[in-house]
């Protein structure tokens, strides 16, 4: 950080903490975030009209799994960086057939940008192509499979087999797609290729399918999260309270779309000018709002925004950038989860390491500015785990209020590349979380999903082939 005078030396620590205050958030307002967020939960609830940010929609799975469901799927799994093919079968339990065991054999294909920002018609006929190639490859043309379709984007759904998208998110911009059946187009795109014998079953969202898989080994999961490329949750609410659903008795998993936080307006008072800057330079300007602030398309150009300011300003690579650090999206997340983790403990090795990744952005940094980038990361990392902390803060406390209890223990199926990669994010959100609920009555604890979007799905395909339960 070498200053040339002093009044650039007083001048950038000034700056460096008027950046730290719009990005810290003390428990106060961590607290207003949760209660803000349990009114617009109640309200989305209600209405479909409503002005909540919430889209709090009903996914149509009505219990979590009982551990009956046997049998043969294929799982899409779409919304990430990549789309997979699985092939699930849920099988008895070796020695005991009351538990069950899950064979999977899986196919990753990229998602090029042509794909998923071109037309309806070649996405789908993209996806149904890989669905293809893999029933070739494992010799399934010829056999009927059930499917269960992990969509991880904002559905309206009538039922488990349909869903109308509401709208794109984390850089998907198909066009034709909002507002049609998801399932209605997949469908048409195989039945064109007229190749395959598989019907879709079951349409769910990632968070859904993460809470199923995790639920299957853990009873008290009634809440699913993903801290990935993007951010949401789902819980198991009380048909009762589900006012756009018939039905007054048992539960619905709601998908919250906990990532459109925000997009009301409720928000803006902790949003800095950084966050206006991702939104504005987005697929999906005014949309998803909450997710910006957190996940894993976005944090990276969080951190390059502040560290542009900073340079600009003369408070870092003595005013110096480079063409790389000045071009939107050259900050990976990546980058952010190896600076956090190298740092950890090892201050040298980290400078090494934060010196790398920086030199291959075109810069020269000094110590202090390896220092500067860390605190920049930090202080991007831990506000968007406090964040999310408040958002599971919140569905816990509603799940406790719809159990009437006094106290309750609630667990937590996690997924997702920030929460699984990320060195501190998993650890700051649950201190958060431990802190925001204490005295509450709620004690929360988080469980890894494993392949909970492909497992969650099957899972769903198979109470719905079957009703075994
Ligand atoms: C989507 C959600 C999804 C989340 C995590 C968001 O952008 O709107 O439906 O669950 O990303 O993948
Ligand atoms: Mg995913």
């Amino acid at each position: 950080m070498a200053p040339n005078n002093e009044g650039q030396a007083e001048g950038s620590t000034t700056l460096f903490k008027s950046i730290k205050q719009q990005l810290h958030l003390d428990n106060e307002q961590l607290k207003q975030v949760m209660g803000t967020m349990q009114s617009e939960m109640v309200e989305g609830l209600c209405r479909s009209d409503s002005t909540s940010s919430l889209g709090m929609l009903p996914s149509y799975v009505s219990s979590v799994p009982c551990g009956d469901e046997r049998g043969c799927y294929l799982a899409l799994d779409l919304g990430g960086t990549n789309f997979r093919v699985l092939l699930i079968k849920i099988l008895d339990e070796t020695n005991d057939s009351k538990k069950c065991r899950v064979e999977m054999a899986n196919q990753i294909f990229s998602l090029p940008e042509s794909i998923i920002q071109g037309d309806s018609e070649g996405f789908f006929g993209y996806i149904a192509e890989c669905i293809a190639m893999f029933c070739e490859e494992h010799g399934l043309m010829d056999s009927y499979l059930p499917v269960g379709f992990t969509f991880s984007f904002p559905l309206e759904q009538r039922g488990l087999n349909q869903g109308v998208l509401l709208t794109w998110t984390k850089g998907f911009d198909v066009s034709g797609v909002k507002g049609q059946d998801v399932v209605q187009l997949l469908t048409a795109a195989i039945n064109k290729r007229g190749d395959m014998n598989c019907e879709v079953v079951a349409i769910v969202n990632d968070t859904v399918g993460t809470m199923m898989s995790c639920a299957l080994t853990e009873p008290h999961c009634k809440i699913g999260l993903i801290v990935g490329t993007g951010c949401n949750a789902c819980y198991m609410e009380k048909l009762s309270n589900v006012h756009m659903v018939d039905g007054e008795h048992g539960d619905m998993c709601i998908n919250m779309e906990l990532g459109g936080f925000g997009d009301n307006g409720v928000l803006d008072e902790i949003r800095t000018e950084f966050d206006k800057a991702v939104d504005s330079d987005s697929l999906n300007p005014d949309c998803h709002l909450f997710e910006k602030m957190i996940s894993g398309m976005y944090l990276g150009e969080l951190v390059r925004l502040i560290l542009c300011k900073l340079t600009k300003e003369g408070a870092i690579f003595n005013g110096e950038g480079s063409k790389k650090l000045f071009t939107p999206g050259m900050f990976k997340t990546a980058y952010v989860s190896e600076i956090e983790y190298k740092s950890v403990d090892d201050k040298l090795h980290g400078n090494i390491l934060i010196r790398n990744i920086l030199q291959e952005l075109g810069l020269t940094p000094d110590d202090a500015d390896c220092e500067a980038v860390h605190n920049v990361c930090h202080l991007v990392s831990k506000r968007a785990a406090h964040l999310c902390a408040a958002g599971v803060a919140a569905v816990a406390l509603k799940v406790k209020e719809n159990h009437d209890t006094e106290s309750m223990k609630v667990t937590v199926g996690v997924d997702g590349t920030v929460y699984r990669k990320h060195p501190t994010f998993s650890k700051l959100m649950s201190q958060k979380v431990e802190e925001l609920c204490d005295g509450t009555g709620v004690s929360i604890d988080f469980v890894l999903s494993h392949d909970g979007s492909g497992k969650g799905a099957a899972l769903v395909a198979a109470a719905m082939s079957e009703k075994v339960c």
